[in-house]
C-alpha cells in the first residue's frame, strides 16, 4: 500500500537564524527523502515540505526535538498545502529585511565537534584559538547591528580565505553561514604583551602565558564577553597579590578547571551541577568545597562554596591544557567598574593589576560577564544572568507595548519588551560610577538597535537617587511609570511563572525605596501586576549613618540592641559592644535617638547584618551582603528550637525584631556556639513568615506565595521557607530563570508598567 503524498507549510518561530537551522532542515529533509524548500522570514523560518505523510510526520518530530544546540524554538505552526511537485529540497535566499525582527543567539561555549578538531593534529584548525561553527562560538558580544551577518559583526575586518569561504557557502557544512568562521590563515590571532604594552616574543603566546601563570604572575586574558584576570588558584601568594591589586578583599573569586575530573579534586559535583557545568552556557556554578582541597584559602574565604566554571572558549581550553588544576578567572575590572573589553582600555585600566596581557584582535562590541548559577532547593537558581543566556527573552502571558525598564541600582540590568517577549540585558553592574552609567546607556541603545524596538513607556524605580531613575526621568516624550522596588521583585517572579491575579509576595532584601519614603526590605505584599498592598513588614529601626550602616553592620547591631533593650543595652556583656570605642558608640546612640542621618528601615537584610554583628562574626563588610552570607555559611544544619517572635496588628502587621534580638543576646551570653545561634535565627525567620502567610491567607484566601529579593540567595532561608510553606499547603514560587536579587528587577518593572498602561 502506498502512503498518501502530502504537503505542509511549517512556520518556525524563535531563535532559528544564524544558528545552523536551515542546513539542519535541509539535512533532515534529505534524510527522510522529502522535497520542498526552507527560507528565513521576518519571524523565523518557513518550510514547505512534501512527500509521504508518515515521513513528513517523522520530519516534524525530529524538527522539534533534534534542532541545533543554539536554536531556541518558541512555536511551530503547521498547515496543509497543495503539493507543488518539487524536484528536490532547497535552501532559498531570504528576502529584504527578512532577518530584521528575529532573535539573536547568546554566546555559547565551543561545541564537541570543534573541540575535537581543536586537538586533532590533522585538522587545519589544530590549536587555533578562534575555531567555531554554526553550533558554537560568539554571537551577542560581536554584533553591532542587525541583520546578523558578518559585515555587522566584529568579524568584518577579516576576509575569509577560500577554504573558509567554501565552508561558509556550503549548506551541508557545519560552518554554513557561521558568521565568525575563521582559520589561522584568515582569522584573528592571539598575542602576548607585558604591562607596558611591550610585545613578548613567544612562539606560542598561550603556552608562554601558562608558564607565567605557573610562576605566580597575574595575566589579563581577553575572553568571550570581556577580559578576565587569571592567576594560579593553588598559589596563595598570587591570589593575595591579585586581591591587593584589584582592591577586592574578600569577595570570592571564580575559578576555572579543564574538566570535571579536575573540579572533583576540590569540590563536590552533583548530577544537576554536572549538567550546568557542561551546558553550552558554561556558567559559573556554585559548588560545595571539599574539606581538604588544593585551592588557596584566599580564593573564597569563609565560604562553603567555590564558584567554578569549565572553559567556554577554545583559548581557555588551550591555556588549561598546560596542566593547571584550577586558575582564578575573575572579571577584569577595578573594584566595581565594568569589565574591560577593549585592548587599549585594558592596558590603561589593568596595567597596575596584571603583569601580562594575553590579547587578541577580534573586538568585543558588547561586554557580557560570566553568568552565575546555583542548584539549590531542587532547582537551578541564577544569581547573575549574563553570558550564554542573554539575549534569550522571557516569554510573557500577553503581548505588551514596547517598554524600556531601567532596573535598580545594584546588579543593574535593563529590560526591553516587544509583543510577548521581555529581553533582559546582560549584567550591567552597580550604577554607582560614571563608567557603569555609560555602560548602562550603551546597553540601552544597543539593545534597542539590535532588537529594533522603540519604547513607548519607560519604567523605573521609585528611589529618587538611583542613577537609573534619574536617567529615566530625564527622557522626553515618553510615558513614565514609577514602580516600587519590592512590587517589581514580586512581579518579576510572577512573570517568570506566568502567574495572573493576586498572590502573597514575600519580598526580602537589603534596601528598596518604599512608598512612605523609608527603606523597605522585609515586606509581605498582596500583589498583582498592576498594584499591591503592603500587609506586613518588619517594624522600622533606624539605620545610623545611612549607607555607612550597610558597610558597618555593628551600627545596625547598636540600632537593634537599642530597640530591644532601650538605654539598658549599655550594660550588656557583649563582645560587639566592647569592640567599639565608647565615644563612637555614644555618637551612634545620639544619632539613633535624635534621628540624625538615620533613615528608618524594615529591611530583613539589615536584620541579618545586625544579628551577624551581635554574635560577633562581622563588624564591617567588604562587599554587599557579606555579613548575611557569612551568617548563612556558618549556620548549623538544623536547630532544636526557635526564638520568640511577635507582631502587632493594625492596618498591617508590624513584626517586632526585639524579641528575636533578646533571644540572640541571651544565647550569646550563655555561650551557645555561633553555628547554633545562626541555625536558630534562620529557623525563626522561616517560622515567623510562614505564620504571617497563614494569617494573610485566613483573611484573603490567597494560597500562592511568591518569593523574591536578594535575601533568597540564602539557601537556608529559601529551602526552609519553601518546605515550611508547602507543608502548610501553600503553592510556592521562587525564581528559576532570572536572579532573585536586583538583577531581576527590570523584568518586574516592565510587567508592572504594561499592566498599569492597560488600565
Ligand atoms: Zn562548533
Ligand atoms: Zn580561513
Ligand atoms: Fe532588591
Amino acid at each position: 500500500m502506498t502512503q498518501a503524498y502530502a504537503a505542509r507549510r511549517l512556520e518556525v518561530n524563535g531563535i532559528v537564524q544564524g544558528v545552523g537551522f536551515r542546513p539542519f532542515v535541509y539535512n533532515l529533509a534529505n534524510h527522510f527523502g522529502l522535497k520542498g524548500e526552507v527560507a528565513n522570514t521576518s519571524t523565523g523560518v518557513s518550510i514547505h515540505i512534501e512527500g509521504p505523510l508518515d515521513r513528513i510526520q517523522s520530519f516534524e518530530t525530529d524538527l522539534a526535538t533534534k534542532c541545533p544546540p543554539l536554536a531556541h524554538i518558541v512555536e511551530i505552526s503547521t498547515r496543509s498545502e497543495s503539493v507543488k511537485q518539487y524536484a528536490g529540497f532547497n535552501i532559498v535566499k531570504s528576502r529584504g529585511r527578512a532577518a530584521m525582527s528575529t532573535l539573536i543567539s547568546p554566546d555559547v561555549s565551543i561545541c564537541d565537534d570543534c573541540l575535537r578538531e581543536l586537538f586533532d593534529p590533522k585538522d587545519r584548525r589544530y590549536l587555533y584559538p578562534f575555531i567555531n561553527c554554526t553550533n558554537c562560538g560568539p554571537r551577542y558580544t560581536i554584533i553591532d547591528d542587525i541583520p546578523y551577518d558578518r559585515p555587522k559583526t566584529s568579524m568584518r575586518h577579516f576576509k575569509m580565505c577560500n577554504a573558509c569561504q567554501s565552508e561558509y557557502d556550503d549548506p551541508t557544512d557545519r560552518r554554513f553561514h557561521a558568521q565568525p568562521n575563521a582559520c589561522v590563515e584568515c582569522g584573528p590571532f592571539v598575542s602576548l604583551f607585558d604591562r607596558r604594552e611591550k610585545p613578548i616574543d613567544a612562539g606560542d603566546p598561550v603556552k608562554k602565558a601558562a608558564d607565567l601563570l605557573r610562576r605566580g604572575y597575574i595575566v589579563a586574558i581577553k575572553g568571550l564577553g570581556g577580559f578576565h584576570l587569571a592567576a594560579d588558584a593553588e598559589n596563595s601568594a598570587a591570589v593575595i597579590r591579585l586581591r591587593n591589586r584589584k582592591m577586592r578583599q574578600e569577595k570570592p573569586f571564580a575559578i576555572i578547571s579543564a574538566d570535571l575530573a579536575g573540579i572533583r579534586k576540590y569540590a563536590g559535583v552533583e548530577p544537576e551541577e554536572e549538567k550546568l557545568l557542561t551546558s553550552i552556557q558554561r556558567p559559573i556554578v556554585l559548588l560545595k568545597k571539599k574539606t581538604a582541597n588544593c585551592i588557596a584559602e584566599e580564593v573564597a574565604p569563609r565560604n562553603k562554596y567555590f564558584g567554578v566554571m569549565l572553559p567556554c572558549t577554545p583559548l581557555h581550553y588551550l591555556l588549561l591544557k598546560h596542566g593547571f588544576n584550577a586558575l582564578v578567572m575573575t572579571s577584569a575590572n577595578l573594584s566595581e567598574e565594568p569589565i574591560a573589553i577593549d585592548n587599549d582600555d585594558a592596558f590603561e585600566r589593568l596595567g597596575d593589576i596584571a603583569d601580562y596581557f594575553l590579547i587578541h584582535n577580534r573586538d568585543i562590541y558588547l561586554r557580557s560577564d560570566d553568568s552565575i548559577v546555583k542548584h539549590t532547593a531542587g532547582h537551578t537558581r541564577p544569581i547573575r544572568r549574563s553570558r550564554g543566556f542573554v539575549p534569550i527573552p522571557v516569554f510573557l502571558n500577553d503581548p505588551v507595548p514596547p517598554i524600556l525598564a531601567c532596573g535598580a541600582e545594584l546588579k543593574n540590568t535593563i529590560c526591553i519588551t516587544t509583543g510577548d517577549k521581555a529581553f533582559i540585558s546582560q549584567h550591567i553592574g552597580d550604577l554607582e560610577n560614571k563608567a557603569t552609567l555609560d555602560f548602562f546607556k550603551l546597553t540601552v541603545a544597543h539593545l534597542q538597535r539590535i532588537l529594533a524596538i522603540t519604547p513607548e513607556i519607560i519604567a523605573f524605580d521609585m528611589h529618587p537617587d538611583y542613577l537609573s531613575t534619574v536617567h529615566a526621568k530625564e527622557q522626553q516624550g515618553i510615558r513614565k511609570v514609577e514602580v516600587q522596588h519590592h512590587h517589581a521583585h514580586i512581579v518579576s517572579c510572577m512573570a517568570e511563572h506566568k502567574l495572573e491575579g493576586e498572590v502573597i509576595g514575600l519580598a526580602f532584601d537589603g534596601t528598596g525605596y518604599g512608598t512612605d519614603g523609608t527603606l523597605w526590605g522585609g515586606e509581605v505584599l498582596v500583589a498583582e501586576a498592576k498594584q499591591f498592598k503592603r500587609v506586613a513588614h518588619l517594624a522600622y529601626v533606624p539605620m545610623p549613618g545611612s549607607a555607612a550602616a550597610i558597610k558597618e553592620p555593628w551600627r545596625m547591631a547598636i540600632s537593634y540592641l537599642q530597640d530591644a533593650f532601650g538605654e539598658n543595652f549599655w550594660d550588656l556583656d557583649l563582645p560587639v559592644l566592647t569592640r567599639i570605642e565608647p565615644p563612637k558608640l555614644k555618637i551612634i546612640v545620639e544619632m539613633i535617638l535624635k534621628g540624625v542621618n538615620s533613615p528608618q528601615t524594615s529591611s530583613l537584610g539589615r536584620l541579618f547584618d545586625g544579628v551577624a554583628a551581635i554574635i560577633g562574626i562581622r563588624q564591617q563588610v567588604n562587599f554587599e551582603g557579606q555579613a548575611a552570607l557569612e551568617l548563612e555559611m556558618l549556620a548549623a544544619d538544623d536547630a532544636d528550637s526557635i526564638y520568640d517572635f511577635e507582631w502587632v496588628t493594625g492596618d498591617m502587621f508590624k513584626i517586632l525584631p526585639a524579641p528575636i534580638i533578646r533571644g540572640v543576646v541571651t544565647d550569646v551570653q550563655n555561650g551557645l556556639p555561633v553555628a547554633e545561634i545562626g541555625a536558630k535565627f534562620h529557623k525563626t525567620i522561616v517560622a515567623l513568615f510562614a505564620e504571617v502567610c497563614a494569617s494573610v491567607r485566613n483573611e484573603s484566601e490567597l494560597n500562592r506565595v511568591v518569593l523574591s529579593g536578594g535575601c533568597f540567595q540564602n539557601s537556608i532561608l529559601l529551602a526552609g521557607l519553601i518546605q515550611k510553606l508547602e507543608s502548610l499547603n501553600f503553592q510556592v514560587f521562587a525564581h528559576r530563570q532570572i536572579p532573585t536579587n536586583d538583577g531581576g528587577i527590570s523584568l518586574g518593572q516592565a510587567v508592572v508598567a504594561a499592566a498599569v498602561s492597560r488600565r
